[in-house]
């Protein structure tokens, strides 16, 4: 039986390596949309090789090329950010949520209210908007299948029939490019060392993240709002070897883990397939070779991203939401060297301190803070610019 798919992102990482997967089984799937934002030519060539029924450009400026291209092949072109929403809502039976930031927030709520199954990668929709997210999938009756690697883990160990069996979860962190440098040391770091990830290879977004671990910030986050626990019965250890995805402790003292290679087509086939199992190409553990897995505390000094993102967890409402906004245009800014690494999380935690609207109640107010919160970070980058 083929099942209709649609990938929001799908010339990012994750999009892509979705379609890797999906390209191994290609008579199993049939693609309703794929969308992108600015990259046209990964575009054209992914609509070339699927054969979406429809290819959306968020970027108007490439629609006149992406018509061109696609004119005869049958793909219908489309482009604008409503078109991405629009193509979220068109239907399929799993759609693969990959684009990166609370830009993904709209399209995830239009994929909700549709029903069917969502594949979720975009992290940030979750932590700027959880409550109205789980909602909106209860409501459309979508179940969400977690995509990043740690909570797809926790989602394999985790017996949702007995939650109040669980003692806490453990997730954990690479510890990212900057683990073992100093605070003089990663004052100075560029973006390319930033992005230069040890064992994941991934977008820059996620990948600077990482460096801050604001990631594994955001992954408390989303951890909250995708099972049924308290934030204090989520923990964070750092892992260097990436080997252990992350692990679930029951009462009783048993500890679940999930183990694999470092290679996101694990998780994504995890969810593509489920609750049955796909084979993929991904290399096999080799827990021989690997030899010895390490485990260490997180150094908040160094790192105070994660505890700040545990902060605006504690205190809710809005505050995560602002969290994630702030370090939007913080790691923004960094990329394009305007500010220095540590300023990231100075200017996330100064933004935090500085606003406090009410708990949003709608999708609009989430938006409505998200802007807010982008516009007071702007303003705020002036004293950070070098
Ligand atoms: P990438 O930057 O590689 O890809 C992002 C995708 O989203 C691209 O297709 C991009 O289009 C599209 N996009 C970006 N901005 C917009 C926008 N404003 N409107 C519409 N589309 C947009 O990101 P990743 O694949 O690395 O990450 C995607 C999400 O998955 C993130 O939320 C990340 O945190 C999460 N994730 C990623 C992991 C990874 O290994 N990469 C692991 C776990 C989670 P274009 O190419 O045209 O710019
Ligand atoms: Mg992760």
């Amino acid at each position: 039986m083929t099942r209709s798919v649609t990938i929001l992102g799908a010339t990012g990482s994750v999009g892509r390596s979705t379609l890797d997967l999906i390209g191994r089984n290609r008579d199993d799937y049939e693609i309703v949309a794929l969308t992108a934002r600015k990259d046209i030519d990964g575009l054209i060539e992914l609509a070339g090789k699927f054969r979406p029924r429809q290819a959306v450009i968020g970027d108007p400026a490439h629609f006149a090329r992406l018509r061109e291209a696609l004119a005869g092949t049958g793909v219908e072109a489309a482009t604008g950010e409503e078109a991405i929403t629009e193509a979220a809502g068109a239907g399929a039976d799993w759609t693969m949520a990959a684009i990166v930031g609370t830009a993904g927030l709209r399209p995830v709520m239009r994929a909700l209210e549709g029903g069917g199954t969502l594949a979720l990668a975009n992290k940030e929709a979750l932590v700027a908007a959880g409550d109205l997210v789980t909602r909106a999938a209860a409501e459309g009756g979508a179940t969400i299948l977690p995509v990043d690697s740690e909570h797809n883990a926790v989602f394999q160990c985790f017996d949702r029939e007995r939650p109040e069996s669980v003692r806490r979860i453990i997730l954990t962190a690479s510890g990212g490019p900057f683990r073992a440098r100093s605070i003089e040391e990663m004052r100075r770091a560029t973006p390319a060392e930033a992005v230069a990830h040890p064992n994941w290879s991934m977008g820059a977004k996620i990948s600077v993240d990482s460096a801050t671990l604001m990631n594994k910030g955001l992954e408390l986050i989303e951890a909250y709002h995708l099972f049924p626990l308290r934030a204090d019965q989520l923990e964070v250890v750092v892992h260097p070897q990436s080997v252990v995805h992350s692990l679930v402790e029951y009462k009783d003292g048993s500890v679940l883990a999930q183990l694999g290679a470092p290679d996101m087509r694990v998780p994504i086939a995890h969810t593509l397939a489920w609750p049955a199992r796909m084979a993929t190409p991904c290399a096999r553990l080799d827990l021989v070779a690997i030899a010895r897995l390490d485990f260490e505390a997180p150094d908040l000094d160094r790192f105070p991203a994660l505890a700040l993102a545990r902060a605006a967890l504690a205190e809710g409402g809005a505050k995560p939401a602002i969290l994630n906004a702030a370090n939007e245009i913080g790691v923004q800014s960094f990329l394009e060297s305007r500010i220095g690494f540590l300023d990231i999380a100075s200017l996330v935690g100064e933004v935090l301190a500085s606003h406090a609207p009410g708990a949003p109640s709608s999708l609009d107010e989430v938006l409505e803070i998200d802007r807010e919160a982008r516009r007071a970070a702007t303003a705020a980058i002036g004293k950070f610019l070098h």
